[in-house]
Formats: C-alpha cells, sequence, structure tokens
C-alpha cells in the first residue's frame, strides 16, 4: 500500500514520525482472517518498551498530512521482538478503510507512550485468571497468556473469546493447538489453560453471550469452578462498553472490585474501542 496522500516515500514518513515524537516501523507480516478482521506485525524499535496488555497508538498518514492515530491492544507479548496487532476492518472508518489495504514492506506510525490497566500489576493476586474478550477485545489477552509472568502468578488461566459468527473466532487454531504444541507454552499451560469460545449467532458447539453463560452458572460448570476458588479468581474485561459495562456489574454483584495501576483490585477492564 503506498502510505498515501502524496505517495510519500520512506524518508518523508520517516521525518513526519520525528516530528510528531513517533516511530516510523515496517510491516513484516499480514494475515486476513475474515472480511472483516485482520493481523499484522511489525518490527519492534530497539527502544520499544511495554507491559503485556498495554495498548499504543498506531497509525498511517493522513488526508491532511498529519499522522492518523487510532489505540491499538498489542497482541504479542512484552519479550516478542516484533508487534502484533488484531484489526477490525470498519468499512467507513478513517483509519481502518486504509489499514486493511497493508502490505509486507509498508510502513506505519507507532506511539512511544503504551499504557492501559490489562496488566498483572493492576490486580491482586489470586489463583485463577480469567481473561473475558468479545472480538477485538482477545488482543490484550493473546499478550497476557504469553506473558511467563502470568503464570508464575496464577495456577490457572483461562481465556473466553465471543463473537456473532463462528469464523470470527481468530487465534482459536492457536489457542487450541498450536500454543499447547508450543516448546515453552504446552508445558506451562498444560492442564492450567482453558480457552472458552463462544458465539451469539449461527452455528457453534457453544452459544450465547459470556455474560449469560457466567451469570446462569454454565460457565462454571463448564470449566469447574469448585466453590472455595470463586474468592480467588481475577478477571480481565475487553469489549464494547456496553458489555464491559454488564460484566463489570454482574463481576460487582459478585463482590469483585475494579482495579487500576494505582489502586490493584479484583478485576479491571478497558475498552476494546469507543463508540
Ligand atoms: C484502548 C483501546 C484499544 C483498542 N484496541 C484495538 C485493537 O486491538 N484492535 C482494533 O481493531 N481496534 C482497537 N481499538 C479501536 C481503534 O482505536 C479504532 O477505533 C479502530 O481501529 C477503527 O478505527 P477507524 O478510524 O477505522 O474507525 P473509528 O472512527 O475509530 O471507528 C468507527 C466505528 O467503528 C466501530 N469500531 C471501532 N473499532 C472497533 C473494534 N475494534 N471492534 C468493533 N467495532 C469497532 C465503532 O462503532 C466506531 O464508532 C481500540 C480502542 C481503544 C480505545
Amino acid at each position: 500500500m503506498s502510505n498515501e496522500l502524496h505517495d510519500m516515500d520512506q524518508a518523508g514518513l520517516q521525518a513526519v514520525a520525528d516530528d510528531k515524537g513517533l516511530h516510523l516501523a515496517k510491516v513484516t507480516w499480514v494475515h486476513h482472517w475474515t472480511a472483516g478482521l485482520f493481523s499484522f506485525r511489525i518490527e519492534r524499535p530497539s527502544t520499544f518498551r511495554f507491559r503485556s496488555g498495554e495498548f499504543i497508538m498506531i497509525g498511517l498518514l493522513g488526508a491532511n498530512g498529519r499522522p492518523l492515530m487510532r489505540a491499538y491492544s498489542i497482541a504479542s507479548p512484552s519479550w516478542e521482538e516484533h508487534l502484533e496487532f488484531f484489526s477490525v476492518k470498519v468499512e467507513e472508518g478513517a483509519l481502518t478503510s486504509r489499514l486493511q489495504h497493508l502490505k509486507e514492506g509498508d510502513h506505519i506510525f507507532l506511539g512511544k507512550k503504551p499504557t492501559g490497566t490489562l496488566v498483572l500489576d493492576a490486580l491482586l493476586p489470586g489463583k485463577t485468571l480469567c481473561m473475558v474478550g468479545t472480538g477485538t477485545g482477545l488482543a490484550p489477552f493473546l499478550s497476557v497468556l504469553r506473558d511467563p509472568e502470568t503464570h508464575e502468578k496464577f495456577e490457572k488461566i483461562i481465556v473466553t473469546h465471543t463473537v456473532r459468527q463462528a469464523e470470527e473466532l481468530a487465534y482459536r487454531q492457536f489457542l487450541e493447538e498450536e500454543i499447547r504444541a508450543d516448546e515453552i507454552f504446552g508445558e506451562m499451560l498444560k492442564d492450567r489453560f482453558t480457552y472458552y469460545p463462544t458465539v451469539t449467532r449461527g452455528e457453534f458447539h457453544r452459544k450465547g453471550r459470556i455474560t449469560d453463560l457466567i451469570r446462569d452458572g454454565i460457565f462454571r460448570n463448564e470449566v469447574g469452578v469448585v466453590e472455595e476458588d470463586r474468592g480467588s479468581f481475577r478477571f480481565m474485561l475487553c469489549g464494547s462498553m456496553a458489555f464491559n459495562k454488564d460484566m463489570g456489574a454482574l463481576l460487582e454483584s459478585n463482590g469483585l472490585v475494579e482495579g487500576s495501576n494505582s489502586e490493584p483490585g479484583t478485576y479491571v477492564m478497558e475498552r476494546a474501542f469507543v463508540g
């Protein structure tokens, strides 16, 4: 993809990045899951550090000649050499209508200040970490799941992913098979990791909103939660505003308290998008 506007070359884009205090990073891999979802990787600038679960601003050159930036959760763990992102494609979206055409070798702008609350630091110690994501809200959990610190701090790890149609269960094969076969994580996750996909429309073996499945006790039965462990569950939530609100209320009615970086709690949440 040309980085548009004036088909500015890499040196020109680098000058804009320098002027705006941004990195310019090269795209190394692109994968399209469906007509509405794709993932891509960029080279990680050597000075770029983040905590697994954080988000960062990324973007392209806008029509006004300035960077057009949006918040993105980093889907890769903090030790990985590249940075991976999992993106929606919004047809009329200012950024993603163009971002979806990224090709290997293209360049994007990358912010310098990662931040966020879906981090281990914002949670009190517990036994089970349950990461509940809808749509692209899975992204930060792909990062946290592959952080060795997560496995030091928690005995059990659950990742739930709710989408409309089964084909939108991006990373399903990775979560069901590949990570379990991984040299490092296979052993770490053995008997300790549950992937819990759910689909709200269309055919699938597990149907329904995760909020309902939890509220109705189906989740508890399926993942085998024992009563005495309930108090040691910690949650991370990432979805639409309505989902976060609903799920947050459900957790609070069960006595959980929202945490932050400055005041850790028993659950944390981040919006997967503004809308
Ligand atoms: C903290 C944070 C983290 C984010 N992380 C990601 C991420 O990892 N991946 C990602 O694709 N987006 C993420 N977003 C959303 C992202 O910032 C942009 O909104 C998205 O890239 C679309 O940009 P746009 O300019 O094309 O459209 P926008 O003008 O930003 O959005 C247009 C409309 O599209 C819908 N929309 C936007 N993003 C999504 C989404 N992710 N899923 C469903 N509907 C959406 C909303 O209704 C929105 O009003 C995040 C947002 C926040 C606040």
